[in-house]
């Protein structure tokens, strides 16, 4: 049976890794000259797996007026660029309440869950290196953070399995030393043990490389897809800017483009844009070991390597690069006033990089077989698809093996 993967980014990659596993062949189409040129490029790098909290929360609506007047240095918001922004903000704002917020956050950490150990076995069976480090994750809660509410996550989230702990700053110092350099003003400090970090591209690229060579993945880059092949109610195969290609089975993985090509095809997924920016720079001389992510600033630092990948802000503004330099310039100057001495901000040598997440209104994935038979969806993975896409991807294969040739109900709806 032969599955076109729709995608080369991460969440692709792994679904074909997923797929060739259970004995499919499969095709990955990129409209890139590379793997993973999307989101996955330079994220992060965390692998977050015990920090799921929803973006969608009831503390996030009386910071919405600020960020409408862009009083938040870290989120801009244009309500009338393309995409369309009222609809799935609506949506979102319907999720910002405590059972919503709660229940998604769980859904989530049981996928993150999972998807380490997902990924444990991926890097053990292929050997793919990728700047991995598991040396766990510090999440630095600012003076006024609530306390309490932190500790009933702490224990909603152990009886899910996960084990997070509250540190005062003395032993989250005695623990990273790093963050006594650091400028801010902090409460205390989560801690996990079990998050990790690793470049997502790297990954992506060697993952995809030992598909090619021990499963006969065929990756083709530099196609476009422009739609969908369709017999009736069933897909059967893609256009693209190199011609038709058939297929038993089509997945989606366009990251946030993905809207695009459903919508022809009569699908709608709540997928937005939330564009973030990333800076790759040498390591400075307090370059801190574990990853950290400052809350209130919302920017996060991961050693990657040599390097230190510093990322942040959460725009809605579509795809719009207009206003790309400008941003990356904030978060190199915020970044080096949080952490002075963690990179070499101004070297010569950093990598600017500005990438869109492709965020669902709950924050959780949209994976599983669609409305129109051969058709699959593998999309949506917003903040945490380096985090979820190895459980994302096993999920789908799942899907595909039980039901691909019947025609299912949506994957999830909002
Ligand atoms: C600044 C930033 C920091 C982040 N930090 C983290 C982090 O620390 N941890 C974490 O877990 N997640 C993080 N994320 C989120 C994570 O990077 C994304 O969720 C993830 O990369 C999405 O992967 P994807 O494969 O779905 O999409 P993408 O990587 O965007 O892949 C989609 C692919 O589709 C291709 N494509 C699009 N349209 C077409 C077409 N018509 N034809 C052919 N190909 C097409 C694109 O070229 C692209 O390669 C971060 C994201 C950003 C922006």
């Amino acid at each position: 049976m032969h599955v076109v993967v729709l995608g080369a980014g991460i969440a692709g990659v792994t679904s074909a890794y997923s797929l060739a596993l259970r004995g499919y062949e499969v095709t990955v189409i990129d409209r890139a000259n590379a793997v993973a040129a999307g989101a996955s490029h330079a994220n992060g790098g965390q692998l977050s797996y015990s920090f799921t909290d929803a973006l969608a929360r009831p503390s996030f609506l009386p910071g919405i007026p600020g960020l409408l007047l862009g009083r938040d240095p870290a989120t801009r918001v244009r309500l009338l660029t393309r995409p369309w922004l009222p609809g799935w903000g609506l949506r979102f704002l319907r999720q910002c309440t405590h059972k919503q917020a709660r229940n998604n956050t769980i859904a989530v950490l049981e996928l993150a869950m999972r998807s380490a150990h997902r990924m444990a076995m991926i890097s053990e069976q292929t050997g793919v290196s990728f700047a991995h480090k598991k040396d766990g994750k510090l999440v630095l809660l600012p003076e006024g953070a609530d306390l309490e509410a932190s500790r009933q996550t702490i224990s909603l989230k152990k009886r899910h399995g996960c084990t997070t702990e509250l540190l005062s700053m003395a032993d989250a110092i005695a623990l990273e030393p790093a963050i006594e350099a650091m400028a801010g003003r902090y409460a205390a400090a989560l801690y996990s043990a079990q998050d990790e970090t690793g470049d997502a591209r790297v990954f992506a690229e060697g993952l995809a490389g030992w598909l090619q060579r021990n499963k006969g993945m065929n990756l083709r880059l530099g196609e476009t897809v422009n739609g969908l092949l369709r017999d009736g109610a069933r897909i059967v195969g893609v256009q693209t800017s190199k011609g038709e290609m058939t297929a038993d089975a089509v997945v989606v993985c366009l990251g946030a483009r993905s809207p695009d090509i459903l919508r022809d095809v009569g699908i709608s997924v709540p997928v937005y844009p939330v564009r973030g920016y990333s800076l790759s720079v040498p390591r400075g001389s307090a370059a801190p070991r574990i990853s950290i992510t400052d809350l209130k600033r919302r920017i996060l630092f991961s050693p990657l390597a040599d390097r230190m990948r510093v990322s942040g802000f959460a725009d809605f503004v579509g795809f719009s690069d207009r206003d790309d330099a400008a941003r990356i310039a904030l978060l190199r100057k915020m970044a080096s006033e949080t952490a002075p001495l963690a990179a070499l901000y101004d070297h010569p040598q950093s990598s600017p990089w500005a990438g869109s997440r492709p965020m669902t209104p709950d924050g959780r994935p949209i994976t599983g077989a669609s409305d129109l038979a051969g058709l699959f969806l593998n999309c949506g993975h917003g903040m945490l698809g380096w985090t979820l896409a190895a459980a994302t991807a096993d999920d789908l294969a799942e899907v595909m093996a039980q039901s691909v040739n019947s025609c299912k109900p949506p994957a999830k709806s909002n």
